[in-house]
């Protein structure tokens, strides 16, 4: 079967079971069962959430479990699994015993694309350790200009089977694809797709580095037209280089340097196209320039490239790129300017909760005062810290795991003045934005780029960017 076509399932009186009520169980049910599947959910919980959603389920005659995530119902001849469930789970060992495959979200969506009798979108995927978010609304907003029908689905928070089953027709889909989502996906077969970056992440729940390497690597596995990767990261080349991907199908790499041939890069501030044109030892066709990328931080470049040669593996014209960017707005959180106070800039990026990330945020500055610190999931700091050291003003800490970063600093920048904050209450962001303007000088940035999970002390990355943003605005107001 070409891949790209669609492939049918008869649901009808076909036993599935659905593991894990939630965002993307729930629906899947509803899907199946509405094709005549006899549907059994499992969930480890049983709460009062649980029973409410349960009871909903159950009146549409769908059977539900709770409290009981581990067995699996004796006929199950499918499992429709949640991403984020862990692959050594027993349920998983017994249906694997059993020879019953398991899809995740995903493969779910892309098996039922097109089965409403709509046209079913060719999907350009976006995975990598950093910046997936971002790259595919980049991408959706060069779509939009080029005047596709599209939206930007998947792990950005938009159901896929949702996109796929809904009212809209649409002509391409800008997908983001998360480690966990690829691993659950096995027949997924992109027009083209990109992997930003690779940096170790969720390897409890992959195992090892090569497990969560090779699972970002499925987004290329089909792909038709273009497997785009990052010449900065070799590990991306070498996914491409391993991936089975359809006769034609093209690699093509980006960077923050001259592009050679098959590649997109920069000269001279221009973003320019070595790939997509008629003769790519000779010519180059200019993109856009690089303040057309908001905001034109290296990394967000590299981002705004990934996007772009995407783009033009599907066809569209330059101009659309250059007005796609233009048009693109960053999501909250992530280098967000907040406020200039006395010459000094203070910029979010809360959504920088690994050291990876925080790395592309502390490159783009050139003398920080620094906040982090938070939950460290198990990172070190000595590399960040290494390659920070000469732009660091100064640094504020605050959070539980602040002391595995005082001790990389103290180990290779101790020169550097380091206010440590002893206090977890809600006063505490605005004591660390007061410290860090004590610190700053003129023409400085105090970015809050944690490196660290913010649960410790916050519900979630936003709330810990909004406090800070709070306490910014506060001062700014102050100082008018
Ligand atoms: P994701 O969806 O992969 O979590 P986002 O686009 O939401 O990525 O960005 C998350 C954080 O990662 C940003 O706040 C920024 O600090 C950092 N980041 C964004 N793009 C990149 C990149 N290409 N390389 C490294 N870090 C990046």
């Amino acid at each position: 079967m070409g891949s790209q076509e669609v492939s049918t399932v008869d649901w009808q009186g076909k036993h599935v079971t659905v593991a894990g009520l939630g965002v993307s169980g729930i629906p899947a049910a509803r899907a199946l069962h509405e094709r005549g599947a006899l549907v059994t959910v499992v969930n480890d919980g049983d709460d009062e959430r649980a029973r409410a959603q349960a009871a909903e389920l159950e009146a549409l005659g769908i059977t539900v479990r709770l409290g009981d995530g581990a067995t699996l119902p004796p006929s199950t001849e499918l499992v429709v699994t949640a991403p984020g469930w862990q692959p050594d789970k027993p349920l998983f060992l017994a249906a694997a015993e059993a020879g019953v495959p398991v899809w995740g979200d995903v493969e779910l969506a892309w098996r039922l694309r097109g089965d409403n009798g709509r046209k079913a979108a060719p999907w350009l995927a976006v995975t990598g350790t950093n910046g997936k978010t971002t790259t595919v609304r980049m991408l959706a907003s060069i779509l939009e200009a080029a005047g596709l029908r599209t939206a930007a689905v998947g792990n950005i928070g938009v159901s896929l089977l949702d996109a796929v089953l809904g009212e809209t027709e649409y002509d391409v889909l800008a997908v983001e694809l998360s480690s966990y989502q690829l691993h659950w996906a096995p027949s997924l077969r992109a027009h083209s797709s990109a992997v930003l970056n690779l940096a170790p992440d969720h390897l409890d729940w992959h195992g090892s580095m090569e497990a969560y390497a090779a699972d970002k690597g499925r987004v290329y596995e089909g792909n038709t037209v273009a497997c785009v990767y990052n010449v900065a990261d070799p590990a991306t080349e070498d996914l491409v280089r391993e991936a089975d991907v359809e006769e034609g199908c093209r690699a093509i790499g980006f960077t923050l340097g001259a592009p050679g041939p098959s590649q997109l890069g920069v000269v001279d501030g221009i973003l320019v196209d070595r790939a997509f044109v008629a003769n790519r030892q000779k010519q180059a066709q200019e993109l856009a320039e690089v303040g057309d990328v908001n905001p034109p931080a290296p990394h967000n470049i590299a981002n705004a490239l990934a996007a772009a040669a995407l783009a033009r593996a599907f066809g569209v014209e330059p101009a659309a790129v250059r007005d796609g960017l233009r048009a693109f707005r960053p999501d909250a959180h992530r280098i967000e300017h907040v406020a200039d106070i006395g010459e000094v800039a203070y910029v979010d990026d809360s959504k920088a909760t690994n050291t990876h990330a925080t790395e592309a945020s502390l490159a783009a500055y050139d003398s920080i005062v620094w906040i982090a610190g938070g939950l460290a999931k198990g990172a070190t700091f000595d590399e960040l810290v290494t390659g920070a050291a000469k732009r660091l003003r100064g640094v504020v800490l605050m959070g539980a795991d602040r002391a595995l970063i005082r001790e990389a600093l103290t180990r290779h920048a101790p020169e550097v003045p380091v206010v440590d904050l002893d206090r977890t209450d809600t006063g505490a962001m605005s004591e660390a934005v007061a410290r860090a303007a004590e610190l700053a000088r003129p023409g400085d940035t105090v970015l809050l780029a944690p490196a660290c999970a913010s649960m410790d002390m916050f519900t979630n990355y936003n709330k810990r960017g909004e406090a800070f943003a709070d306490a910014v605005r506060a001062r700014a107001d102050e100082s008018a």
